[in-house]
């Protein structure tokens, strides 16, 4: 699995959707390898747990949309 596929299956794997157990350790495996994917997904993660706290189609504060737009100019 390379860095391309891991951040298309980001999502997947946090909902739970990737079906084989297979590609969820090929998954896992990577994260541990590569440092760039591993900061990735902890951000992902985060923004993640945000919206389901939020509940979707709410709106994010906009002082929280700035943090976000911070740490995505980090990468
Ligand atoms: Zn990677």
């Amino acid at each position: 699995m390379d860095c391309q596929e891991v951040v298309e299956k980001m999502y997947l794997y946090l909902d739970h959707e990737i079906l084989t157990e297979e590609e969820r350790r090929e998954f896992e495996k990577h994260l541990e390898m590569c440092r760039q994917c591993c900061k990735r997904y902890e951000f992902e993660r985060a923004l993640w747990l945000l919206i389901r706290q939020n509940g979707l189609g709410e709106a994010i504060p906009e002082t929280l949309l700035h943090r976000i737009e911070n740490v995505i100019a980090q990468f």
